[in-house]
């Protein structure tokens, strides 16, 4: 079958829940996909940041296999022998003592928004059922109803309601705005130190030390959705670390499966953990065997090939080459690693049309928000291949 009757073929049994761009890949390998007819690709999106160690890394794929052969689910009603090892590994490259595995990045900021209302409840003294959790104008934290709820976008809520009650949005990057908000039942503020789906936000330089702040001051959890820019993505293995705080709440997803497998989690301190007691929280699969092979050599491979650093000076080239390209398209490039926006001017059309063109000369890359291209590349890629991707952005750009 060639493209063209794969897409017939899915257009006619899926829903349609997503407008991809019309190419059917079939293969890939590092920072290349290839399509059902052979074309090469370079893979600029990543899977949306779940491809940060590239695809089918030889370490991750080793570990999957070699799971693949002995155990692959248990369910939590037993222990197993990867289990132990890979929370060690997780909580230790985060710096956070204890975690709760789950498998989709939705799942884990879930998991989050209960433990805040528990710990409001069980240890800040919240009156039952009154707890509020203040999140952000253009927030994106995935698509279940409760968190669709939360958010301000139209496309992701209409008609899906009703919602679930107890959240308050601020604009993104108003500390101001968050220290009005707080109200004795305040027990969280849930933000992404970037925000990816609104286009590659990026806040002000200090905006987390000052939310910081002010969550300690009010007591109030502190959780970040590193879920898209964790895990090396925007030069730092936590974006967090450029601001030098730390959330109370870390929220991670995507790369923790390595582009393998589904894994997530949300990690705090085993006190802030100890809200959670047997059978008030699961998943069948969260924290599987195979998930844990697989998220352990994802965590080990980020940190062992230096990811982030790559990632950082990686993006700086990216975001500097487009720069000095001076394309009248751009309005405004934005990002911190390889991590980044490229804002499309209004007059120019929308982003998708420059993704499509990209497309036809081999790089893969998705608008966000109508008006963006997003460039987010697997972190191990090299100069070489960032200058041939660099040659097909400005002849498009141009
Ligand atoms: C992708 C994403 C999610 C949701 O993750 P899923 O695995 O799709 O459920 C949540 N928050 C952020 C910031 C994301 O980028």
């Amino acid at each position: 079958m060639n493209s063209h009757d794969h897409i017939r073929l899915a257009e006619t049994h899926s829903a349609r829940n997503y407008l991809p761009l019309p190419v059917v890949l079939a293969r890939g390998d590092g920072v290349w996909v290839e399509d059902v007819e052979g074309k090469r690709y370079l893979d600029m999106l990543a899977s949306y940041s779940a491809l940060n160690q590239g695809h089918r890394h030889p370490k991750i794929l080793a570990a999957m296999q070699e799971q693949m052969g002995r155990l692959c689910l248990t369910s939590r009603a037993f222990h197993h022998d990867m289990f132990g090892p890979f929370c060690k590994t997780v909580t230790e490259a985060c710096g956070m003592e204890q975690v709760l595995l789950m498998n989709t990045g939705a799942e884990a900021v879930e998991t989050a928004i209960k433990l805040a209302r528990r710990w409001g409840y069980t240890k800040k003294g919240v009156p039952r059922d009154r707890a509020e959790i203040i999140v952000c104008d253009g927030n994106f934290h995935g698509r279940t109803t409760t968190i669709v709820g939360f958010s301000p976008e139209k496309l992701y809520n209409d008609g899906f309601g009703p919602f679930t009650p107890g959240f308050k949005m601020i604009p993104y990057n108003d500390v101001l705005a968050l220290e009005r908000a707080v109200t004795p039942d305040t027990v969280a503020f849930l933000v992404e130190p970037i925000q990816g789906e609104a286009g590659i936000r990026v806040p002000a330089e200090g905006f987390l030390k000052a939310a910081r702040e002010v969550c300690t001051r009010n007591n109030v959890l502190l959780m970040t959705d590193e879920i898209q820019t964790g895990l090396g993505r925007t030069g730092r293995l936590f974006c967090y670390e450029y601001d030098g705080i730390k959330p109370d709440v870390l929220i991670v997803g995507k790369a923790l499966g390595g582009g393998c497998f589904p894994v997530s989690g949300a990690l705090a301190s085993k006190e802030l953990m100890s809200v959670f007691t047997p059978g008030n929280h699961g998943s069948t699969f969260g924290g599987n065997p195979l998930a844990c092979a697989v998220g352990k050599a994802a965590v080990e491979v980020i940190i062992e090939e230096k990811l982030p650093e790559n990632s950082y000076k990686m993006g700086e080239y990216l975001r500097s080459e487009i720069a000095k390209m001076n394309s009248p398209h751009v309005a405004a490039i934005r990002g911190k690693g390889l991590f980044v926006g490229v804002d499309i001017r209004p007059e120019s059309g929308p982003a998708r049309g420059f993704c499509e063109k990209l497309m036809a000369l081999g790089v893969l890359a998705k608008e966000t928000h109508g008006t963006v291209i997003r460039f987010a590349p697997p972190l191990i890629i090299t100069k070489s291949d960032l200058d041939w991707a660099l040659e097909r952005i400005a002849q498009v750009l141009k």
